[in-house]
């Protein structure tokens, strides 16, 4: 007998337990005539398990997570899913068209959740994503990148009081976690307040592919996947270590306009009065360090050699108490998810099945 709560139903459409379904979403008519749909893949394993929702490009520019799922979606333990994985590589449709991080009525989709549907276009693709993906999950998974311009060091942000989330942090696998409790408008505060744990990796820059941090991100997944009962554990060769917890991040600022030589990459622990970057003139005559205001990791960047006096250059984590083993966990970190092709054998990262 088939139960009624046992149904999983996305966009109308019934996923039925060992079935695979490409769903299609209309949000709303552009001008041209056409509807403009979220694309989610559905995966329904044979057992009852929880249901994941794993979430790209809500800034439409931010696209290392597009990647990331087109690989976790061709992985071969799927075969063996417990429970619903629900997975949408692209939320926000209208800016991944134009390489834009908004909608087109210049509104910012992570801040306008839960939307509603008789709002403005960006409250209607947010209540929508509520409608069909978070009201129907049990746990989830955001990907997200840097702005344009500016890199993060792969870290994963959330609420590390709830034990939920905080458990899939640690199984993720990253060297830092930032503990951060937010009432912004973003998907993840109404998560929280629908009662559904989500978890959000931060990794690289906007409009570009890293390999390193797409690797991470997919083992990632993969590893709460394992964590949360929907995919078999396996004994890993060496687990990560748990997370450096920060619950303090800020960003150093440029003390002048002018060209930028930033001296240390990011994962990189600082202390405190240590030159980041100079700052000088383009003729070189007045040259200004900048220093870290206190130890830390420097979890993002900026990428573009050019500042004007207090943009923005180095997003520095705090740890609140003395943590000597950032580098031994930033190093184990490069060393696992690093890619070495080689002449012989460049390998093809996109197939590799993660085991
Ligand atoms: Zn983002």
């Amino acid at each position: 007998m088939k139960n009624k709560a046992d149904e999983i139903i996305v966009g109308g459409t019934s996923i039925a337990p060992g079935q695979r379904q490409v769903i299609d979403i209309p949000v709303a008519p552009m001008y041209t005539h056409d509807d403009l749909s979220i694309t989610i893949q559905a995966i329904r394993g044979k057992q009852p398990g929880p249901t994941l929702f794993i979430s790209a490009a809500i800034h439409g520019d931010e696209i290392n997570g597009v990647e990331i799922i087109r690989r976790l979606l061709q992985q071969k333990a799927l075969n063996s899913l417990r429970g619903t994985l629900l997975a949408i590589p692209i939320v926000n449709v209208y800016g991944f068209l134009n390489h834009t991080r908004y909608l087109p009525d210049g509104r910012d989709l992570n801040r306008s959740f839960p939307g509603s549907d008789k709002g403005s276009l960006t409250g209607r693709v947010a209540h929508t994503f509520v409608r069909e993906v978070l009201s129907k999950c049990t746990h989830g998974i955001d990907l997200h990148t840097g702005s344009r311009h500016r890199s993060n060091y792969p870290q994963i942000r959330a609420d590390l009081d709830n034990d939920i989330t905080r458990e899939m942090t640690e199984a993720f696998g990253v060297p830092l976690a930032i503990d951060s409790k937010i009432r912004d408008g973003s998907l993840r505060q109404c998560a929280a307040d629908l009662g559904v744990p989500v978890i959000l990796y931060e990794a690289g820059e906007a409009l570009r592919f890293e390999e390193m941090h797409i690797r991470a991100g997919v083992r990632g997944i993969i590893n709460v996947m394992r964590n949360i009962g929907m995919l078999r554990k396996t004994q890993r060769r060496k687990p990560m270590a748990p997370p450096i917890i920060s619950d303090k991040t800020s960003w150093v600022r440029a003390p002048e306009s002018g060209i930028l030589r930033t001296l240390v990459p990011l994962g990189a622990q600082v202390s405190r009065g240590q030159t980041l970057a100079v700052v000088a003139d383009p003729l070189g005559v007045a040259e200004t360090e900048i220093t870290a205001p206190d130890e830390g990791m420097v979890i993002g960047r900026t990428n573009l050699p050019l500042v004007y006096e207090g943009d923005a250059t180095f997003h520095i984590a705090q740890y609140g108490r003395k943590v000597t083993t950032v580098e031994r966990h930033v190093e184990q970190f490069q060393e696992e998810h690093q890619p070495e092709p080689t002449l012989e054998d460049p390998g093809d990262p996109s197939t590799a099945p993660i085991t």
